[in-house]
């Protein structure tokens, strides 16, 4: 089991019986007797329509790199020549939904700092939301930025709202961990608020597939409340298991650059430049320095625990009768998320591959296995 199959597969468990009480006979009511004809989705009244799969209908074909830390990722402070140095990278597959959150503790380690005037380094959604709460709190920015935010891994991702992937809870610490729970925590509550066409966020159905059934704790199971369960045969997947719930889908194009603008009008400048050296960063002008470069710190400031997870996607053109999303049903890395820009199907999850290029095969069996687990719809 990798990575990715490993978090996943906790989601699934999170939804399960002990966190919420809803195991699969609880809630068999919407699928009990009917078998899949009659199987009646928990939040919606409309049919469940299989999306168009298709290798003729690819649009793109794109490769990400998850900034991606065993250990979790980097927020704290420290001395850095006369200046103040924050670092808030490295959060693997979960950097969108952890965005608010994980920027609000970054941005929390400066609040007493009497110079309100931030250098922020990056401006994937890191840079962007540290800008933002530090502007909200009434300080300058400058991002300095190798690539605008159209250019970034930020801009990539799927932008499904869940927390996993982030971290390997055999490698990270206690204290990790809770400052996991913390970022998960302002986060979900900041996007949530936030829901609507001018940011691109908005809820949908989620469906997660599995051939095992649901067991255990996952603890982030606050954040998918009233999930449902069905068994074998009481839905309309090619998989054993499926759990219906709620989650937040960020449309990155769209909430990257509502974001760019909301900097732009309250002040903050974008400049391009590379960083290769401390000496460059200590010739800035600000005292403080916010690090958002993702994998970048690699090379920047020599985190050798920082690694790319290489993700695959493939797009397809959007199709608004497509009004859920589905994560699993395969025992490598599979999703399909329905945006208004795209639909997005992947994935792949390969720690420490460091290669650009979409591999043919990789997009024929996503394409395959999408094909196979709608076959059953509409
Ligand atoms: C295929 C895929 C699917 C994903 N799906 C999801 C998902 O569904 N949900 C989710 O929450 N997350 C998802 N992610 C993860 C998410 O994209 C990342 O965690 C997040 O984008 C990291 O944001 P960041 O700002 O730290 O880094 P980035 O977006 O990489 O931004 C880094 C910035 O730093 C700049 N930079 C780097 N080095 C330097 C330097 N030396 N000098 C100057 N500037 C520099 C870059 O130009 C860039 O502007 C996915 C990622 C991938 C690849």
């Amino acid at each position: 089991m990798n990575q990715w199959d490993f978090q996943r597969r906790k989601l699934l468990q999170g939804m399960g019986i002990g966190a919420l009480g809803a195991a699969m006979g609880g809630c068999a009511g919407l699928a009990t007797g009917q078998g899949s004809q009659g199987f009646q989705r928990p939040y919606s009244a409309k049919p469940l329509i299989a999306p168009k799969v298709s290798s003729a209908n690819i649009i793109n074909q794109i490769v990400g790199h998850r900034p991606y830390r065993p250990g979790g990722f980097v927020v704290r402070s420290e001395p850095f020549g006369d200046k103040t140095l924050v670092h808030n990278y490295g959060h693997g597959g979960g950097g969108i939904t952890l965005s608010w959150g994980s920027s609000t503790l970054a941005v929390n380690e400066v609040k007493d700092s009497p110079l309100k005037q931030a250098a922020i380094i990056g401006s994937g959604v890191m840079g962007l939301t540290t800008a933002r709460l530090l502007q909200d709190a009434g300080w300058q920015v400058t991002l300095y930025t190798k690539a605008m935010p159209q250019f970034t891994t930020s801009q990539v991702a799927g932008g499904e709202w869940g927390p996993y992937s982030v971290h390997d809870p055999k490698v990270s610490t206690e204290a990790f961990k809770l400052q996991l729970q913390q970022a998960a925590a302002i986060a979900h509550h900041t996007f949530s608020r936030m829901v609507g066409k001018d940011y691109g966020i908005e809820w949908k159905e989620l469906y997660t597939l599995s051939e095992t059934p649901p067991q255990g704790h996952d603890e982030f199971a606050q954040y998918y409340p009233f999930a449902y369960q069905y068994g074998p045969g009481k839905h309309p997947f090619a998989a054993s298991y499926c759990s219906a719930s709620a989650t937040m889908l960020v449309e990155t194009s769209t909430f990257l650059r509502r974001l760019v603008q909301d900097i732009r009008v309250a002040g903050g400048q974008f400049v391009f430049k590379t960083f290769t050296s401390h000496d460059e960063l200590f010739g800035l002008s600000e005292p403080v320095i916010f690090n958002c470069t993702g994998l970048g710190s690699h090379q920047l400031f020599g985190d050798n625990e920082i690694m790319p997870a290489k993700g695959q996607l493939v797009l397809l053109p959007p199709d608004p009768t497509v009004d859920y999303l589905t994560v699993g049903g395969s025992e490598q890395p599979l999703y399909m998320f329905s945006r208004n820009d795209y639909m997005i199907l992947g994935g792949t999850f390969r720690p420490g591959d460091w290669s650009t290029a979409p591999e043919p095969e990789q997009t024929e069996r996503i394409i395959y296995e999408h094909q196979q687990l709608f076959a059953r719809l509409i």
